[in-house]
């Protein structure tokens, strides 16, 4: 088996089907035309509605399942979308669904208001709880179990492989957001989740351009996943599963050198006087690097700043809107550098309840430019 890295280059591309173009072409199709009744009834024609799927939508199902090491992956037009079908798949009306309390916010508003209404019940567990502790919230009609590590802003890492064992044993579906590592960095299959949820919006799109989400299931799921994807009718546009599978083919580059400026600026930020926690698992002061160390084979370029509890919000707004090089915006995991001040919602006291929270992205800039950007931001706080 060659390297992912090489998989990358390779995987759901076959030029001869194409004319020798290196790339899937866009299809862009709705309907899909049979040449008789015959073969409309036999089910046999691989391409049937374009709603279905297309050589386009196909062809990156295949590159990202051969990397996710699954039986199947379906695609969404979003990732929010993929984390409700993850859920939709795994829960029924009656079901208790157990999520971490660092899940990304739209999954859980997703859970409080939406999935309620259908009858599915979700809690929250604390991010840094032991896998003996996240069991222990089980219930007797505990489907699933929604891990997201590292999580969304905060960042805390779980023990994935513990939690899913002790989630199997149980016959309890283990969901995973895998959006910050992507399948690159993590395995999340290997490690004992069923569900292997994407935003491809963030590094496997890689250039802001477009949305897509992905969910990757094992054998036992694949049933539940095509059944309820279908019965949605989700379905991804030709021409972003084009730029998302443009963009999946410079990951490994990419997510490298993002790695490695972000290593160096989230180093550097912990020396910061101003600056009272650097949370990023990939830091060995971090209480994640440990179990980070063990499981994930790469951080990307996403971590967040915790100001010092006497720095204002105004201080900190100041410090955000004069950055030149870092733009003021959602999602991550495109070319540019990007810095988000953080308000969310937890049930549970998490590690920036003390200060102000920044979220920043470091993209493919030089890294002295970034951190010059950011050392004149620190002097906007006096
Ligand atoms: C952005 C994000 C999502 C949602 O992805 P969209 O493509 O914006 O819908 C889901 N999970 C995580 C962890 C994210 O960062």
């Amino acid at each position: 088996m060659t390297r992912k890295e090489t998989r990358i280059n390779d995987s759901g591309r076959t030029p001869s089907d194409h004319f020798g173009a290196v790339n899937t072409p866009v299809y862009r199709a709705s309907t899909i035309l049979f040449p008789d009744t015959a073969t409309l009834e036999s089910g046999a024609q691989p391409y049937a509605y374009g709603r279905r799927a297309t050589p386009t939508t196909r062809a990156l199902e295949d590159a990202l399942c051969e990397l996710e090491g699954g039986a199947r992956t379906m695609l969404t037009p979003s990732g929010l979308s993929a984390c409700t079908l993850a859920i939709l798949c795994a829960c029924s009306a009656g079901d208790h669904i157990l999520l971490t309390d660092s899940v990304y916010g739209p999954t859980r508003s997703f859970c409080d208001r939406v999935a309620k209404r259908y009858g599915i019940e979700a809690s929250y567990f604390p991010p840094a709880a032991t896998p003996e502790e996240v069991a222990a919230q089980f219930k007797p009609n505990t489907k699933a179990v929604f891990l997201e590590s590292p999580g969304s802003l905060t960042f805390e890492v779980q023990d994935v492989p513990a939690i899913a064992a002790l989630a199997r044993a149980k016959g309890i579906a283990v969901l995973l957001d895998n959006t910050w590592a992507t399948p690159l960095y993590f395995n999340a299959l290997e490690h004992g989740v069923d569900y292997s949820i994407q935003s491809a919006t963030k590094y496997i799109g890689g250039h802001a351009d477009a949305t897509a989400g992905s969910v990757t299931v094992n054998d036992a799921h694949l049933h539940r996943l095509e059944e309820t994807h279908g019965g949605l009718g989700l379905c991804l546009g030709a021409d972003d599963a084009f730029m998302i599978a443009r963009g999946l083919r410079t990951l490994a580059v990419r997510m490298a050198r993002q790695q490695q400026s972000a290593h160096r600026i989230a180093t550097w930020l912990t020396t910061c006087s101003e600056v009272a926690k650097v949370l990023y698992p990939a830091l060995d002061s971090d209480p994640g690097y440990a179990i980070w160390k063990r499981d994930f084979t790469g951080a990307p370029g996403l971590f967040s700043i915790v100001f010092q509890k006497d720095i204002t919000h105004d201080k900190v707004a100041a410090f955000v809107d004069g950055l030149k090089l870092f733009g003021i915006g959602y999602s991550w995991g495109g070319f540019e550098s990007l810095a988000l001040p953080a308000h969310f919602h937890r049930s549970f006291p998490h590690p920036g309840r003390e200060g102000e929270i920044v979220r920043l992205h470091i993209g493919l800039e030089d890294p002295h430019d970034l951190m010059a950007d950011l050392e004149r931001g620190l002097m906007r706080l006096y």
